[in-house]
């Protein structure tokens, strides 16, 4: 069998990150941002960044479709930061442009101002051997959930990292530390 290319959504954010990180456990990974090259992906990674500007990105290049259709096929998705609020079928107080995949509500930057940034060790189910360290950066977090989405970690009751079948959703940065267990966790969604 031919191995798994995994893609990295390019348009913006820390791409460059997410590609090393995901070489680093042996996957072969790419920044894509044209939809033929999403569409050559056996999974996809969308990464942190402004969400508003790689959704405004996501409409220029025509991406957005080539995406669902991988959700179709059941390509695995992940979404980290603005990743996951791209992923999200609800935004609170927005109607910024977004796939609409993942049944949950996100709202942005929530944490507030005075914790732009913060790190904290965080359980997360379906990672084993100890906590995550997870970075946050104007992080969002998931304000609801329904229909078949799993809560994966939470951080002072706020949910933090969500699964709906071949959808992850996680409102930190893993790529950021050199911590490789949560995409390996990815990586398994593929199995
Ligand atoms: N605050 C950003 C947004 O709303 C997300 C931040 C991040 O991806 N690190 O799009």
């Amino acid at each position: 069998m031919r191995r798994a290319r995994i893609g990295v959504l390019a348009l913006q954010g820390d791409f460059a990150e997410h590609t090393a990180a995901l070489r680093e456990v042996g996957a072969q990974a790419d920044p894509v941002k044209h939809p033929e090259d999403v569409a050559a992906c056996d999974a996809l990674v969308i990464p942190g960044g402004e969400s508003t500007t790689i959704g405004r990105l996501c409409e220029r290049f025509g991406v957005g479709d080539a995406i669902r259709d991988l959700h179709r096929r059941g390509a695995p998705l992940w979404g980290t930061c603005a990743g996951l609020i791209l992923l999200a079928k609800e935004i609170v107080d927005s109607d910024q442009w977004r796939l609409g995949l993942l049944d949950a509500e996100v709202a942005r930057n929530a944490f507030g101002r005075q914790v732009d940034s913060f790190e904290v060790d965080l359980p997360m189910q379906g990672v084993d051997d100890g906590p995550v360290r997870a970075v946050f950066i104007r992080a969002p977090y998931v304000t609801r959930v329904w229909g078949d989405t799993q809560v994966l970690a939470t951080f002072e009751d706020k949910i933090v990292a969500v699964r709906e079948h071949n959808l992850l959703g996680i409102a930190f940065h893993p790529e950021l530390t050199d911590d490789r267990r949560v995409q390996q966790y990815f990586l398994s969604m593929l199995e």
